[in-house]
């Protein structure tokens, strides 16, 4: 029927408008900004960076490796790589980002850059309420305003957060499992080599 659907939608605006009188399950609007609905795990709102332990600087994940800049859509994200190399969370030198910066005013939530991350560096923020009347530089966050701590994005995204932190724990056992493997088999060539040195006559020496 012409309409049919028209009708459909009025008849549940009804029912919630008067229905919100006895039931506060009908009550689906909030007095906004005094009140907020609470924020659901699957929301998403603009990126942020991701840092481990106590200091964002620190313990930054960012190695600067420019793969979400490239591949941006709207291209507004703008990374410098820094010159030098700082320990990360784990102590290993890593190049970080001297510059980070993201254009919220452009970003359109896509995703991407969390997405391509290969460190887990960048995650999407739930937090919506940017606005600000500083038109130019108010919405160009830098990476001091971009950094939020691992205990942040398992606050916000706790299914995702708990399955990042199983994969990155996973990972650091193996680096340190191949390390110790590594310096074993070092330590056991040195040993024959130092064998086979004492066991050879000395060059010029009587025969
Ligand atoms: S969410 Fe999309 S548009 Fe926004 S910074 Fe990431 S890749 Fe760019
Ligand atoms: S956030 Fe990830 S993809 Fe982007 S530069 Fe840093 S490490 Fe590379």
């Amino acid at each position: 029927m012409l309409g049919e659907g028209i009708l459909k939608g009025l008849a549940e605006t009804a029912r919630n408008f008067f229905g919100s009188y006895v039931s506060k399950d009908r009550l689906t609007t909030v007095q906004y900004p005094e009140q907020r609905d609470p924020r659901i795990e699957s929301a998403r709102s603009f990126p942020f960076l991701v840092y481990d332990g106590a200091d964002w600087h620190d313990g930054m994940r960012c190695v600067a490796c420019q793969i979400c800049e490239k591949e941006c859509p709207p291209k507004c994200i703008y990374i410098e790589k820094s010159k030098d190399k700082k320990p990360d969370a784990n102590g290993k030198p890593q190049f970080y980002p001297a510059i980070f910066d993201i254009d919220i005013s452009v970003c359109m939530s896509c995703q991407i850059c969390a997405e391509v991350c290969p460190f887990d560096a960048i995650k999407m923020d739930v937090d919506y309420n940017l606005s600000t009347d500083d038109r130019f530089g108010g919405l160009l966050l830098d990476k001091q305003r971009l950094s939020k701590s691992n205990q942040y994005y398992n606050a916000i995204h706790p299914t995702e957060a708990a399955a990042v932190d199983a994969r990155l724990a996973a990972e650091r056992v193996r680096q340190e499992a191949k390390a110790k493997a590594t310096g074993q088999a070092k330590s056991t060539a040195d040993a024959k080599l130092t064998a086979t040195t004492q066991a050879q006559p000395e060059i010029g020496g009587p025969r």
